[in-house]
């Protein structure tokens, strides 16, 4: 199905909310301002589908957009995960997030594959380290390199190739996609969007 036709579907704030009908899932993760909202709203040519972590009121859940014809019924969804690492979280709301994330990220049969967004400036940060931990390694996995219009071309490059480096040596991700990724000059947007379509027909 064509990313093009997602649409807002549930909120999921409780593991027991999951829907059950098994339909193909593939999850965005991403540390909070890492640019996952604006990476969504690019790749399903949506302008506020998605909305920022930094949105007030934005609460802990995952919200599930719905894939295919829009007069049908859902053939698959894209999860967007609460983004993670704000510094002014409460330990209760980190340990909910925790709770949710990590037990829908390790334990969720109709997972397919996660996209994770890193900001190019930044790169991995210890957070979304534990968030590769959690990820079964038979997943497929895309990450996108967000923010890459900051970057001159042989900083991107060699931006790149340090995730990949960091990807197959310390994560055994070896088989990982790094994507080059600006929402803003739209760089990397129908390659990823490519790769994302295939899982779920695949
Ligand atoms: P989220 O918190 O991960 O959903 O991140 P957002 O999508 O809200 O983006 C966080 C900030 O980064 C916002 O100020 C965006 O305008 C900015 N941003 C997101 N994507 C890009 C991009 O491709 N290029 C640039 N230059 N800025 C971006």
């Amino acid at each position: 199905p064509a990313l093009p036709s997602a649409r807002f579907h549930t909120t999921v704030a409780h593991l027991r909310q999951l829907p059950r009908e098994g339909l193909p899932e593939v999850a965005f993760i991403g540390r909070s301002n890492a640019g996952k909202s604006s990476a969504i709203n690019a790749l399903c040519r949506r302008r506020r589908l998605a909305f920022s972590s930094s949105t007030p009121g934005r609460t802990q859940a995952l919200n599930y957009y719905a894939i295919g014809r829009e007069t049908d019924p859902p053939e698959g969804f894209l999860v967007d995960m609460p983004g993670y690492g704000y510094a002014q979280a409460p330990g209760e709301v980190r340990r909910a997030w925790d709770v949710l994330a990590g037990n829908y990220l390790r334990d969720r049969p109709p997972l397919r594959a996660a996209v994770l967004m890193i900001d190019i400036r930044r790169l991995f940060t210890d957070l979304d380290r534990r968030m590769l931990g959690w990820l079964p390694s038979r997943l497929p996995l895309l990450v996108l390199l967000t923010k890459c219009d900051k970057f001159g071309t042989a900083q991107q490059t060699a931006a790149r190739r340090a995730v990949l480096a960091e990807l197959a040596e310390q994560h055994a991700r070896p088989d990982a996609a790094v994507v080059l990724f600006s929402a803003e000059n739209r760089k990397g947007v129908d390659e990823a969007r490519a790769i994302i379509e295939q899982w779920f027909e695949a």
